[in-house]
């Protein structure tokens, strides 16, 4: 296997677990040690802003795996350990413990932090993230006891939040930087959808307009002052304004930082001794033109770790994977496939005033992404055409009677 015996991956989260999943399955038999500064074993984020909030899941029912897992696999979890330096010429891994641990190949999965909001009152009790299970936890026992909330920001953190407060009853308003809800994210269409449905539950929207301070009584949240010098009562402030790469390890280490840690197509860095996945890496997305793009998913995280794993096993391997992703928000289900922004053209299938369409993203004249409301038929069918650079033009993905799955059918024939 390449003559690594000693692999050690840095970031307990989706992209780190799979990587030591997927080693063990393509037969690594070395020693393979996951370091994570958080104090529990890899667990799924997504369902911390919809189910776990929602009270339909417990922190419990969010483990990637048992803890029989890793022992059954020997995979040593070092949690609630931080990885505080790569001495890479020794190639060694010291921790903030001052422990030092060898490698082989260190695989850099330090995933992403949420970005703070700049503003007078930031810091009351009350104003909370999400990003971590305990961020999660804080919110639920907040959650409890609270009318009205203010959402800084109308991404999916903020969005996927409001609609599980709106619909404990919570008054809740969303302030958004942006015209638009989603707008990294989606298309127009597709935001004027969301805000109408969320608009429809309750939630009330400001846009184009910041939070200038927060405010409060006995060291808690009591409003949100925002830059057109409105105020909203909050008993409780959500911030969800993005996120910012985990990259300090490695670039104190000397490796290219360029917004993430700086890949290239076999997900290596400027060091071959470490690769760089998920949330925290830039890679040359080949469904971007090779342009260097860094993608905040579990699909990118874990089919990273799969490339990876799959590259140290002895295969030549490129990522290239199609992204995708979802948003569940109140009952509806947003998928994605492929990367929609920029595109000029937009093309409708089905009824956004039934609750069930899909929005066709065209780039000149190519369909580059697809976002489906409550057809995830359409959504796998994207997925293919997309992946597979099928040709589907604008007439075509807007006519209802036909069937795209016998187009590919054909296509592949
Ligand atoms: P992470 O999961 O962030 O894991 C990185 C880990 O490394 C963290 O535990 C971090 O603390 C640790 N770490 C960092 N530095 C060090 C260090 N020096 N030493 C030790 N440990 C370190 N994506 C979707 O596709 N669909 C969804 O519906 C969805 N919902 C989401 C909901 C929420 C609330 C959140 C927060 C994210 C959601 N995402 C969703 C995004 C998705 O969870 C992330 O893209 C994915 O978790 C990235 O995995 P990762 O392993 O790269 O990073
Ligand atoms: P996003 O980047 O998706 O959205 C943040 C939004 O906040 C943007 O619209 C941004 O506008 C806006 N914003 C930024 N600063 C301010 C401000 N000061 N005042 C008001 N609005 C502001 O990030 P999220 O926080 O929603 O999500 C964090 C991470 O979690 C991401 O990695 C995301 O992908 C992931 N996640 C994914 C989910 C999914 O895929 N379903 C669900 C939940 C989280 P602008 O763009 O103009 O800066």
């Amino acid at each position: 296997m390449n003559g690594c015996r000693d692999i050690i991956v840095v970031g307990a989260g989706q992209a780190g677990f799979q990587a030591a999943a997927s080693l063990r399955e393509a037969g690594f038999d070395g020693l393979l040690t996951i370091v994570g500064d958080e104090p529990v074993a890899p667990y799924q984020r997504p369902p911390l802003s919809k189910a776990y909030l929602a009270g339909k899941a417990t922190a419990g029912t969010l483990a990637l795996r048992p803890a029989s897992f890793y022992a059954d696999h020997r995979i040593t979890l070092r949690l609630g350990e931080r990885a505080a330096l790569i001495d890479r010429p020794i190639q060694q891994l010291e921790l903030k413990s001052g422990e030092r641990l060898g490698y082989d190949h260190l695989i850099l999965a330090t995933g992403a932090r949420n970005r703070s909001l700049p503003v007078p009152g930031a810091d009351l009790a009350g104003v909370l993230q999400l990003r971590t299970l305990a961020d999660a936890e804080d919110v639920q026992r907040y959650l409890a006891g609270v009318e009205s909330v203010v959402v800084v920001g109308a991404g999916f953190i903020g969005l996927e939040f409001a609609s599980v407060a709106a619909a404990r009853g919570i008054a809740v308003t969303v302030v958004e930087f942006a015209d638009r809800v989603m707008s990294r994210a989606v298309s127009r269409p597709t935001s004027a959808f969301f805000r109408d449905a969320h608009e429809a539950a309750g939630i009330r929207f400001a846009f184009g307009v910041g939070v200038g301070r927060i405010t409060g009584a006995d060291g808690h949240v009591t409003a949100v002052e925002t830059t057109d010098g409105r105020a909203f009562a909050a008993d409780l402030v959500l911030v969800g304004i993005g996120v910012v790469p985990n990259v300090e390890l490695a670039a104190e280490a000397g490796l290219t930082v360029a917004d993430g840690i700086l890949v290239d197509q076999a997900l290596l860095t400027s060091d071959p001794s470490i690769s760089a996945i998920g949330d925290c890496a830039t890679f040359p997305n080949s469904f971007a033109g090779n342009a260097p793009t860094r993608i905040e998913s579990v699909q990118n995280a874990v089919d990273q770790a799969r490339c990876v794993a799959a590259r140290l096993a002895g295969r030549a391997a490129f990522y290239a994977a199609l992204p995708w992703f979802w948003s569940d928000q109140g009952g509806w289900k947003l998928q994605i496939a492929g990367l929609a922004n920029p595109h000029d053209l937009t093309v409708t299938r089905g009824d956004p005033a039934q609750g069930a369409f899909s929005i066709f993203c065209y780039r000149h004249d190519r369909l580059v992404g697809v976002e489906s409301v409550n057809r995830p038929a359409d959504h796998m069918i994207a997925r293919r055409l997309i992946a597979e650079r099928l040709p589907l033009v604008p007439d075509q993905a807007a006519d209802l009677a036909l069937d795209l799955r016998a187009l590919i059918r054909t296509a592949a024939a």
